[in-house]
C-alpha cells in the first residue's frame, strides 16, 4: 500500500460501445499531486477513459473512486464533478457570454459565490493565464490560443482537486500551442493534479511524473516519461513512438 491515499483509483474498468469492447480493463492510480501524461494512437481509448474519471462516460465493469468518492453513486457525482475540472479539444465555452460570464458562471451557480467575489477571482484567474485585458470580449472574438486558456480559467474557478487534458492543444494552430502549454505548465508547478491526454512530446517529457501509453483499450506501459522515451520495454510501445517522435 502506498502512504498516500490516491485522489484518483481506477480498478478493473471494462468500458463498451454496444458491442466495441473500448476498455479492456485498466487499472490506474493517480497519486495527489501527481502529473500524469496519456499517449497513444487514436481510437485507443484515452478520452474514453478519462471522461469516466467523472463519468461523462458510463462504464459496465470495474470502480473508479476519485477523492474516496465512488463515481457510480450518483448521489456523490456533483461533488465528484466540482472537484474534477475538464478541458476539451474544442474549448466548449459559451459563445453568448462574455469571457468573464464563461468563467464566473459555475462559481456563482454552483459554489453560490456572490457576482462581486466571484469576479474578483475571475479576474484573479484570467490574470494567471495572461488575458484580463479580453475578459469582456466574447469567446468567437479571440483566437483559439486564448479561448483554450479561458477554458482553463474556467475549470479552475471551481477550485478543482484534479484537472483533466482531453489534447487541449490539438485544434489550435501551431503559433498558439506554446502559450496554452505555458498555462498548463505554471499549474503543474502549483502543485495541481493533472491528467493529460496529448501528443506534445515535449511536454510530456517535461512535465509528466509518469507516462502511460495505451493502445487498443489496454494500458500497454507505463513509466516515467525518461524511461519511456529513452527505452521502451514493449515494441507497441517502441513502434508508436518511433512514429510520433
Ligand atoms: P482516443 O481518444 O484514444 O482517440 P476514444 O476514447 O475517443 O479514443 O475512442 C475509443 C474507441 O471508441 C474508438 O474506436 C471510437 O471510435 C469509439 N468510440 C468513442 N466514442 C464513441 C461513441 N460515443 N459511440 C461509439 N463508439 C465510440
Ligand atoms: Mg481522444
Amino acid at each position: 500500500m502506498s502512504p498516500v491515499e490516491p485522489l484518483v483509483r481506477i480498478q478493473n474498468l471494462h468500458k463498451y460501445f454496444g458491442p466495441l469492447h473500448v476498455l479492456k480493463g485498466i487499472t490506474l492510480e493517480v497519486a495527489p499531486g501527481e502529473r500524469l501524461v496519456i499517449i497513444g494512437p487514436s481510437g485507443s481509448g484515452k478520452s474514453t477513459l478519462i471522461r469516466c474519471i467523472n463519468r461523462l462516460e458510463d462504464f459496465q465493469e470495474g470502480t473508479v473512486t476519485v477523492d474516496g468518492m465512488d463515481v457510480k453513486d450518483d448521489r456523490l457525482l456533483p461533488k465528484i464533478r466540482r472537484e474534477v475540472g475538464m478541458v476539451f479539444q474544442q474549448f466548449n465555452l459559451f459563445p453568448h457570454m462574455t469571457v468573464l460570464e464563461n468563467v464566473t458562471l459555475g462559481p456563482i451557480r454552483v459554489r453560490r459565490l456572490s457576482r462581486a467575489e466571484a469576479e474578483r477571482k475571475a479576474m484573479e484567474l484570467l490574470e494567471r493565464v495572461g488575458i484580463a485585458d479580453q475578459a469582456k470580449k466574447y469567446p468567437g472574438q479571440l483566437s483559439g490560443g486564448q479561448q483554450q486558456r479561458v477554458a482553463i480559467a474556467r475549470a479552475l474557478a471551481m477550485e478543482p482537486k484534479l484537472m483533466l487534458f482531453d489534447e487541449p492543444t490539438s485544434a489550435l494552430d501551431p503559433e498558439m500551442v506554446g502559450e496554452v502549454l505555458d498555462v498548463m505548465r505554471d499549474l503543474a508547478r502549483g502543485g495541481m493534479t493533472m491528467v493529460v491526454v496529448t501528443h506534445e512530446m515535449g511536454f510530456a517529457r517535461e512535465v509528466a511524473d509518469r507516462v502511460v501509453f495505451m493502445d487498443r483499450g489496454e494500458i500497454v506501459e507505463e513509466a516515467p516519461p525518461e524511461a519511456i522515451f529513452t527505452r521502451p520495454k514493449e515494441e507497441r510501445t517502441r513502434a508508436f513512438l518511433q512514429r510520433v517522435l
